[in-house]
């Protein structure tokens, strides 16, 4: 066991795949390993939202997922007349990263894509078939022991250890951290089918509906590029066995007019939809992420979302540490920041599930009675689409921070693209007055410098979309310093905008004495 690693990833699901491309690509060595020798086959997500793709843009990825995924269309709930409950045009909808808001996909496909960058990737070794059973961990790093599928036993010594191995985490177990449970449970089978040599499925692939029966609650959406995804509930007394089985997957089916001559059922599988997250994401050395660390309902399509997020977290603070920058507090931080997100997301699609999973006939009656009335008024549906921003971590509150950071198409030295292609991402402070490196003191600059970071005049010739003007105006500043995750950490106005900002981060950087000086 001579070799050590600067980071062990248990797991090779989305959450522990982005984490070792995100520190891969920063330079440190990673082993990710899982017990499973092949990508997990069964229906799981099949929605991922514009900071993903932003994540998946600076992993270069975007072209590798282009195939693979599809544009949403019309999302609507219905009742169990048809009647419309809520429509929303998920095409038409701007987002904040400078992306689709919304990407429809398959999740084993997405997950081939990150498998297979890694498996290329020279700093990072993949190991399948590898179960962890145990970690141990002291001052300098951590010890995972592990068994291959052959039965052999494994050592691997790493500095850091990140517990990406989902719901049943056992790296969260031996950390003995519980979950704090947030009172949400429900049985579904999800089924996905692919139509038959051309075939069209009775529905239009774009169109996403919510089927509000109290009789069998129902999700009709695209799986992606040729596949569609049936949800149905299960209801009282109705066992997992009985639901879990392909004839009961086709006689649910086959009101919707799919059957065995138009369709081939791909995949199906039972899950308990349910609210937790873990009362503690960091011990010492070792952080959980991912479904580890949170679990939601999927009526808000943002599990896996919430994943790549803890990701692009941990990645940067990560390389921060093994560059020996990063105080005690800045790893904190990420426990404190990402866990106030997560929650927000799971209790949006809660309360999502608390309007979609009523069995109840008199109640799904009071309930359409309310939402076609609150549409006929022109209110706006239960929440879709909320931003949540982080919790406090860095001190974030103090210069505006802690919101997701505007991102878009920009002019640059005759590059059109997206900001973080033509300019760069990492730790960037951009400005419409200038480039705002220019105003460094001599101790901002080293901190800046040490950080790697990159910086940018987005005037109205680099702005051509007008995002950053618009962004800007709404944050009533000139100058902001976004961080390698996209978040803002701070938003300031005046000549010593970038200085103020960058020197708020000296609490949680060490920089060596000698820089600047
Ligand atoms: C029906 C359904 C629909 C969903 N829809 C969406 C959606 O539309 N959008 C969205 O964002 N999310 C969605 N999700 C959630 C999403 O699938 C998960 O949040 C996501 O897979 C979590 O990724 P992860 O990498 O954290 O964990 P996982 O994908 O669970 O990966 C964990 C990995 O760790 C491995 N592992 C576990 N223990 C060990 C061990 N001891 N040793 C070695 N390896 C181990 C496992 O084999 C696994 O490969 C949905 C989920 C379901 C069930």
């Amino acid at each position: 066991m001579s070799k050590v690693y600067d980071v062990i990833i248990n797991g090779c699901g989305p959450t522990g795949l982005a984490t070792a491309l995100l520190l891969a690509r920063a330079g440190h060595m990673v082993a990710i390993l899982d017990r499973h020798e092949a990508i997990y086959p069964l229906p799981r997500a099949i929605a991922y939202d514009h900071e993903v793709a932003r994540i998946l843009g600076v992993l270069g990825l975007t072209d590798a997922m282009a195939p693979l995924v599809a544009t949403p269309g019309v999302y609507q709930w219905q009742n169990q007349n048809g009647e419309l409950l809520f429509e929303l045009n998920w095409g038409d909808a701007a987002s904040v990263s400078g992306y689709a808001t919304s990407y429809l996909f398959s999740q084993p496909d997405m997950e081939k894509v990150l498998n297979d960058a890694a498996q290329v990737e020279p700093l990072i070794e993949v190991m399948r078939g590898l179960e962890a059973t145990g970690i141990a961990q002291d001052a300098e790093g951590v010890t995972l022991t592990g068994r291959q599928l052959s039965g052999e036993a494994v050592c691997l010594r790493g500095r850091w250890l990140v517990g990406a191995d989902g719901a049943n985490s056992l790296v969260r177990s031996v950390l003995g951290v519980s979950l704090e449970d947030l009172g949400f449970r429900a049985d579904w089978l999800v089924v996905d089918v692919i139509p038959k040599d051309g075939a069209r499925l009775p529905l239009d692939n774009n169109l996403m509906l919510q089927v509000c029966d109290p009789a069998r609650p129902t999700t009709i959406v695209s799986g992606g590029p040729g596949r569609r995804r049936w949800e149905f509930m299960a209801l009282e007394g109705e066992t997992l066995e009985k639901l879990n089985c392909e004839e009961r997957a086709w006689e649910l089916l086959k009101p919707w007019k799919v059957t065995s001559e138009n369709a081939i059922l791909e995949r199906h599988a039972v899950y308990t939809f349910r609210g937790a997250i873990a009362e503690k994401w960091r011990d010492g050395r070792v952080f959980i992420a991912g479904d580890a660390a949170h679990l939601t309902p999927p009526f808000a399509g943002q599990g896996l979302c919430a994943g790549f997020r803890d990701a692009a977290a941990l990645a940067w603070r990560l390389d921060l540490a093994l560059k020996g920058m990063a105080s005690e507090g800045l790893l904190d931080s990420f426990e404190s920041e990402r866990k106030a997100h997560a929650r927000a997301w799971v209790m949006n699609a809660i309360e999502l599930g608390n309007v979609i999973c009523v069995l109840d006939p008199a109640a799904a009656a009071a309930r359409d009675a309310g939402m076609k009335a609150a549409r006929a008024a022109g209110e706006a549906p239960p929440s879709s689409g909320i931003l949540p921003r982080l919790g406090t971590g860095m001190n974030l509150t103090n210069h505006h921070g802690g919101a997701l950071a505007a991102g878009g198409k920009v002019n640059l030295g005759g590059k059109h693209g997206h900001f973080d292609d033509a300019v760069g991402s990492g730790f960037v402070l951009v400005s419409r007055l200038g480039d705002p490196a220019r105003s460094l003191s001599r101790q901002a600059a080293a901190i800046f410098d040490a950080l790697g970071g990159v910086s940018a005049d987005v005037g109205p010739v680099v702005d051509c979309t007008s995002v950053y003007a618009r962004w800007f105006d709404e944050l009533g500043a000139d100058t902001a310093l976004i961080r390698p995750d996209f978040y803002l950490f701070g938003a300031a106005s005046g000549p010593n905008a970038a200085d103020e900002l960058v020197m708020a981060l000296a609490p949680y950087i060490t920089v060596s004495a000698t820089a600047g000086a």
